[in-house]
């Protein structure tokens, strides 16, 4: 029996074209991707508008989905209209006014061999409510912890795709920052500097200038980093995309979090464990409290999932409508 317990609201999940009871099961455990990780994923939300529920940036969520699927050498069975529609009707069915919906593409049930050649590929997408991804307090700031084990490197994977097997490392590190009792873990690309969260993009301010990193730096260009961009130039903030060091987070006024799980979190404490022979020292940032700009991200960023920035409905699926 799978309780809906930590996955509030959610009654019926998506599955190749049937809306099934959550409770309900399908899944052989020997489905490739259950071995292999062979999956890839969105996470995506729904917030709650004066509309009904809108999904922010559903079609750049869905093309992120496909590319995905191709750099998994995946061929999805749907188009982009198709899953965009399936997404829409999971939100609606389950009556869910604000949720995080997850599009899973997966080498299904065939052969084990590691090459899937007799696996279908077959789509799932599920929803529920789903609140502060590290919980209400992180928005009064987040303390790090720069992990020894440094992300993979662009020149391993396709770094802009979401692939389940890719995200043990982000499982794995974000365990280890809560066993060493952080909120969450930050990773060192090969060249020692910043590269990202487990599931979030980095951004620091320095003298009023927001500076994040992009694919050359082995981060996720997410779409809320990406978001972000433009509602700070909106703001009249300067933004600079770039290399991030180590030094420059530890100095910096200000940093913070983002990622459509995670939304916007300041990072009020970054903890340097990267070296593990090495000494420990914990790097306050700021004034170690979530900083102006950090907070006047986190406000512009919910007004415009919200529908309450006229200028940012571009970005809005509206799910009646
Ligand atoms: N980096 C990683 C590794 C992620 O998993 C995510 C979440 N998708 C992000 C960054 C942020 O991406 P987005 O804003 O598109 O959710």
């Amino acid at each position: 029996m799978f309780l809906n317990t930590h996955f509030p609201k959610a009654e019926k999940y998506w599955y190749m074209g049937k809306l099934l009871d959550w409770s309900e099961a399908g899944c052989h455990p020997m489905m490739h991707a259950l071995h292999y990780g062979t999956s890839v994923f969105e996470g995506i939300r729904a917030y709650s508008t004066a509309r009904g529920p809108a999904i922010f940036r559903l079609p750049e969520h869905v093309d992120r989905l496909l590319l995905s699927a191709g750099a998994a050498k995946m061929k999805s069975p749907y188009n982009k209209d198709e899953i965009t529609d399936f997404i829409k009707l999971t939100v609606r069915e389950n009556k869910l006014e604000s949720c995080y919906i997850r599009p899973l593409l997966f080498f299904s049930y065939g052969n084990l061999g590691l090459v899937p050649k007799a696996c279908p590929v077959e789509l799932a997408i599920s929803a529920w409510e789903w609140g502060a991804y590290l919980g209400e307090n992180a928005a009064r700031g987040i303390n790090t912890f720069i992990v020894p084990w440094r992300r993979v490197h662009h020149t391993q994977f396709n770094m802009s795709a979401k692939l389940g097997g890719v995200y043990v490392q982000s499982t794995i590190c974000g365990l280890e920052a809560r066993e060493e009792g952080f909120d969450e873990a930050v990773f060192l690309n090969f060249e020692g500097r910043v590269a990202e969260g487990p599931g979030q993009n980095i951004y620091i301010v320095k003298d009023g200038t927001l500076v994040t990193n992009d694919r050359k730096e082995s981060a996720l260009e997410g779409i809320t980093r990406t978001s972000l961009l433009e509602i700070a130039r909106d703001l009249g903030f300067k933004t600079v995309v770039g290399p991030i060091t180590k030094e420059d987070l530890f100095g910096a006024d200000e940093a913070f979090f983002c990622g459509t799980a995670s939304e916007v979190i300041p990072i009020i404490s970054v903890t340097d464990g990267s070296d593990p022979a090495g000494p420990r020292k914990k790097n306050t940032v700021g004034e170690g409290l979530p900083g102006p700009i950090a907070l006047r991200m986190v406000g512009a960023y919910k007004e415009a999932v919200t529908g309450r920035s006229p200028r940012y409905e571009k970005w809005l699926t509206y799910v009646n409508g």
